[in-house]
């Protein structure tokens, strides 16, 4: 799959559930409406749809959420996909979690040749943690992290940089991946979705938080890129690397290959855009997958060049909140 752009799509992020166990301030609003289930597709049409995105071409799937590891029966689908890295079809399946369930399912997802996960944690201060997620436990989310490096998975954390809330915690949490073997992303607030907060009060330019960094640890710019919004640094106290997601501060579209179907089978071609295709009514529309198929092609060739985001403005970008589309 070629865009027309030129750039080759090879990574798809699959939203399995917009439902999570958490509520974090900047990604939900306090009393999220989540859809019925019935509009979810179902584990089956998740397959379906992963297998079609495989067979043109891509290499990596990630499946997010929500919460993935909330939805019923998720290791089923896990364990169905892990067919086509068997067949050598895809190179890597993985999944980002808020970890609250991750000490329950390591074993299984690294059975299925699962082999690195994305953890989100903000904070190592416990309070603050269940400030900051409106109710997660952080002892619990620690418990998962170490079963799935038991398990043999490798992890990257991610954490979204806040100002006023966990910008004097940044250092904390880069020592702990240095001695924990962990690799660590910032994020910066991407406006998506209304929440209860203005997000400018909170936006922390990451260049901000890199100079501050750099004033205890050394970090050598590195070439390593995964073709997404992340510039990798290397710490070189700790040997780990540490990413800076900017959408804000710096565009990253150029290099795009990825795009992101949500649990009910809309394909976005832009996280930061509103153009959409849907993907349901031709999954259900017919058992072949040819209907599917061509709407995949016809939305790949409305890939826009790149996102909208401007962290100033009174209303979010786009009125989807991050669960909907997955990080
Ligand atoms: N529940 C899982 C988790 O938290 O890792 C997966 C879904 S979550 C939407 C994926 C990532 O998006 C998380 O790392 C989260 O911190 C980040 N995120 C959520 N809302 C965001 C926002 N408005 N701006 C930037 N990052 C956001
Ligand atoms: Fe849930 Fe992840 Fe959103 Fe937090 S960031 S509310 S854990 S989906």
């Amino acid at each position: 799959m070629i865009d027309p752009f030129g750039r080759t799509i090879s990574y798809i992020r699959v939203s399995v559930t917009d439902r999570c166990d958490f509520r974090c301030v900047y990604c939900m609003a306090e009393d999220m409406t989540f859809l019925p289930k019935s509009d979810l597709l179902a584990l089956e049409e998740l397959d379906r749809l992963c297998s079609a995105f495989v067979r043109k071409g891509v290499k990596k799937i990630r499946l997010t959420g929500g919460e993935p590891l909330v939805r019923r029966n998720l290791m089923s689908l896990v364990r169905n996909l892990s067919r086509h890295l068997q067949t050598g079809a895809l190179e890597e399946l993985t999944l980002t979690t808020n970890g609250s369930q991750l000490a329950k399912y390591a074993g299984e997802l690294a059975a299925a040749g699962v082999k690195r996960v994305n953890v989100s944690v903000d904070t190592l201060d416990p309070v603050k943690f269940e400030a900051i997620t409106r109710g997660g436990k952080l002892p619990t989310v620690l418990d998962g992290i170490a079963a799935a490096q038991a398990a043999g998975l490798a992890i990257k954390i991610n954490t979204v940089a806040l100002k006023g809330v966990n910008d004097g915690d940044l250092d904390a949490l880069l020592e702990w991946c240095g001695r924990d073997g962990l690799d660590m992303t910032l994020i910066e607030t991407m406006p998506m979705g209304e929440v209860d907060h203005q997000r400018a009060d909170r936006y922390l330019s990451l260049a901000e938080a890199r100079r501050t960094l750099a004033k205890r640890w050394t970090l050598e710019d590195i070439a390593h890129r995964t073709g997404g919004p992340a510039r990798y640094v290397r710490v070189k106290e700790t040997g780990r690397k540490l990413g800076f997601i900017t959408p804000l501060s710096h565009n990253f579209c150029e290099s795009c290959n990825r795009v992101r179907v949500t649990c009910t089978g809309t394909l976005y071609m832009c996280l930061g855009q509103d153009d959409a295709a849907d993907l349901r009514a031709p999954l259900r529309a017919s058992e072949s997958d040819d209907l599917l198929d061509t709407a995949i092609d016809a939305a790949i060739r409305r890939k826009p060049k790149g996102h909208d985001f401007v962290i100033e403005r009174a209303a979010p970008a786009v009125q989807r909140h991050m669960s909907v589309t997955g990080g």
